[in-house]
């Protein structure tokens, strides 16, 4: 699915691309922000990363950063989720990073 939206076969209100990411708007909201950060290269879950991966990785959570920060989030703060497997609530298997903002936040999360 969501190599679809990179690939731009699939709509989606994109927020940020380059080379290696692609940053998009959730389409179920769960925030009054909520995007999705997803490597062009697919992966299913954080269980298949690798050692290699690890500059691909960081640079979700880095776009994550910059993106709340352009989105006037920084300051009030955000959160950052990554769902691996079912139990944790993933329904996508191609790793994307939530970024959520806008509203306060409970902890622990459910
Ligand atoms: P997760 O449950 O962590 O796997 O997150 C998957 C997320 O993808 C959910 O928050 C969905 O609302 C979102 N989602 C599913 N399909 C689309 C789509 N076509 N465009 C944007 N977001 C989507």
């Amino acid at each position: 699915l969501f190599c679809k939206i990179a690939n731009r076969e699939i709509p989606a209100t994109i927020v940020y691309e380059d080379d290696q990411l692609l940053a998009f708007e959730d389409v179920n909201p769960q925030a009054p922000f909520h995007a999705l950060i997803i490597p062009r290269r697919h992966i299913s879950t954080l269980n298949d990363i690798q050692e290699r991966d690890a500059a691909l990785v960081g640079g979700l959570i880095t776009r994550a950063a910059q993106i709340a920060k352009d989105q006037g989030h920084a300051q009030d703060g955000y959160r950052t989720v990554f769902n691996c497997n079912r139990g944790a609530g993933q329904t996508v298997f191609h790793i994307h990073l939530h970024l959520l903002a806008g509203r306060s936040m409970n902890w622990p999360p459910g």
